[in-house]
């Protein structure tokens, strides 16, 4: 049975927000757009932002197993020979001759007939389906000059490779021992079959991913450590608990390189889809690598030495952000007026707190709120607003998922108290105008709960 999206949210009322509020603007837009890429607008580049630093904080800052790493885009294409993504790294498509659309052939289940959209591809009486055929998904340029079959290079389709390759020098330049691993966070690549769903499925997309290197016996239990340690990190910044699930992979549906993978699945208002997964690679990518360039990937200890197992959690941070939207993303009637208002993790929201000078044209008001929102934005993301009505200037930052707005008043100027307005609640509460920052920080570190 087909669980329902719980929620305001769908797929499209998100990316018009996106598209309204500065979050995300279709790429090249004034050329018409490339199909499925897209820009980010001044929130977006401030929410990914601060999904990446959550990311890191937790994977690097907050332990002490884990290095970071920033590897090359464009690397020599024997990484991709070597790690099977020449041969292997591909999807299976069919074409239908009537209506000239492509599909992935496991994924035509959940695809539209291009003549009858109600209907699947291959149900309807004129459907004719080619066999399906291997589509390689990654994107070839030339490196240099002349464009040849020996300047071929790839663009990455996963970030993972460029760790495993550095892994010689990761374990000779800094104080590492198994188990331990190496974060990354970039952009990878894939000419996508059927890219759609907004950011959920992109051409170009950047990846957060880690590689855990474990002796093998610890890899069962390593694996089973990190699949928790990941849900844990959703739903501390505040994804309902609810709308995340475990799905363990059979074994027709692995990957070339996994022994066993689990997704953590998001139920998104399209159905429950891949958020991140989570995979025991075993030691399959250092062993392709040591034979393919004859430099031998290992660990050499006093008293050991072995290929060590990877255990893998990588998440796109396109997809992440999307999830944090969904989950965010309601609409309410106050005092008999809707609001649109994202519900964000106060950690995750682009902008911390907004200060407001309540009559825009006051100067002793807005060199008060200025005075403020300067010494804030030293601490925090803050923004300044004197334009408009006041009430229109909260609605503008709920839709953007500020958590507090602080407003300067008459009261302000007589007793130095602001009014700290809470973006879920709705409550507002007095406090000194010297306590704010103070107040703020507190906030930010405090565990918090979606819908108070
Ligand atoms: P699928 O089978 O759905 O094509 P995958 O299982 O091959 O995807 P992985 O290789 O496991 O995906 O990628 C790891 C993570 O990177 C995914 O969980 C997702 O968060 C993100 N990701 C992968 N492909 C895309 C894409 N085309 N657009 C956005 N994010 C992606």
């Amino acid at each position: 049975m087909l669980e329902e999206f719980e929620g305001a949210a769908t797929i499209e009322k998100v990316a018009s927000l996106c598209r309204r509020r500065a979050f995300v603007f279709p790429t090249s837009d004034i050329y018409g757009g490339l199909g499925s890429s897209f820009d980010f607008g001044h929130y977006g580049v401030l929410l990914n932002q601060n999904i990446k630093g959550e990311w890191q904080r937790s994977m690097i800052q907050e332990r002490d197993d884990m290095v970071a790493l920033d590897s090359a885009v464009i690397m020599n294409p024997q990484v991709w020979v070597a790690s099977g993504h020449v041969s292997g790294f591909s999807d299976p498509m069919v074409d239908c001759r009537t209506c000239k659309l492509r599909f992935r052939a496991d994924h035509l289940a959940t695809s539209n007939c291009g003549k009858r959209p109600s209907k699947r591809p291959g149900e309807d009486a004129q459907c004719d389906l080619t066999e399906p055929r291997h589509f390689n998904l990654m994107f070839e340029t030339h490196v240099g000059a002349v464009r040849d079959d020996a300047s071929v290079a790839y663009l990455r389709p996963e970030t993972a490779q460029g760790i495993f390759v550095n892994f010689k020098n990761v374990t000779s330049s800094l104080r590492v021992r198994p188990p331990f691993g190496i974060a990354q966070i970039g952009k990878s690549f894939r000419n996508e079959i059927t890219p759609g769903n907004f950011l959920f499925r992109v051409r170009e997309f950047e990846q957060m991913e880690m590689e855990y290197f474990v002796p093998p016996a610890e890899a069962d239990e390593w694996h089973r450590y990190w699949i928790e340690q990941r849900v844990g990190w959703h739903t501390g910044l505040g994804v309902r608990p609810s709308h995340l699930r475990v799905r363990v992979h059979d074994a027709d549906e692995l990957s070339h390189y996994s022994r066993a993978t689990s997704d953590i699945e998001y139920l998104f208002p399209i159905g429950w889809q891949e958020l991140e997964g989570v995979a025991n690679r075993g030691d399959y990518d250092l062993r392709q690598h040591s034979e393919a360039s004859g430099t031998t990937l290992e660990w050499i200890g006093h008293e050991e030495r072995y290929v060590p197992y990877v255990i893998e959690p990588a998440l796109g941070v396109g997809r992440a952000f999307l999830t944090f939207l969904c989950d965010a993303y309601d609409e309410e009637v106050v005092a008999d007026r809707p609001r649109t208002v994202l519900r964000l993790h106060p950690r995750l929201a682009p902008v911390k707190a907004a200060v407001l000078p309540l009559i825009g044209k006051n100067t002793a008001m807005v060199e008060q709120a200025r005075g403020l929102y300067e010494d804030l934005r030293k601490a925090l993301s803050a923004e300044y607003d004197d334009a408009a009505a006041i009430g229109k200037r909260y609605r503008r930052q709920d839709e953007i998922g500020t958590p507090w707005a602080l407003t300067i008043d008459e009261q302000t100027l007589a007793d130095g108290t602001v009014t700290l307005r809470d973006r879920d609640t709705l409550q507002q509460e007095r406090i000194p105008l010297d306590g704010v920052k103070r107040l703020l920080l507190d906030r930010l570190d405090e565990a918090w709960h979606p819908r108070g």
